[in-house]
């Protein structure tokens, strides 16, 4: 199964070797700014099976820790695509809404659930964390 996606306007593609790692939801106040919308779902990658044809963008962000969380995007149509986390250097968090087939997504955590949107309906079924997940 090839992992392919890219930005809204096709100036960054990206392809994945390896199987995902992890996809979760994230409600935390930083990427319901950066998506301009109610929550990132993401899916962690390791890095050395990603590949990205284009020139990211990158806004230095602070994690919770106070290190520092790299978000990147597309510079000509702003979507995001990926972050790196310093904790997390091994893996890259991709935004999984630039998937060209997100078809086989499939949830598996929720996380920052003390800021989720009021009206989000929270699949009971799935780990909720109400930060960061520990351990
Ligand atoms: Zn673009």
């Amino acid at each position: 199964m090839a992992i392919e996606g890219g930005c809204l306007c096709g100036a960054v593609r990206y392809q994945i070797s390896g199987k995902p790692v992890a996809t979760a939801v994230c409600h935390c106040k930083n990427c319901q700014k950066q998506s301009g919308t109610a929550f990132s779902i993401v899916f962690s990658v390791k890095a050395k099976e990603l590949s990205v044809d284009g020139a990211l963008s990158t806004f230095e962000d602070v994690g919770s820790s106070g290190a520092p969380v790299l978000r990147k995007f597309c510079g000509k149509c702003g979507s995001p695509i990926l972050s790196e986390i310093a904790a997390l250097s091994h893996l890259r968090f991709i935004k999984a809404g630039t998937l060209d087939d997100t078809s086989w997504l499939k949830p598996q955590i929720h996380i920052w659930c003390d800021s989720a949107q009021s009206w989000v309906e929270r699949d009971p079924a799935l780990p909720q964390f109400p930060r960061e997940p520990t351990g």
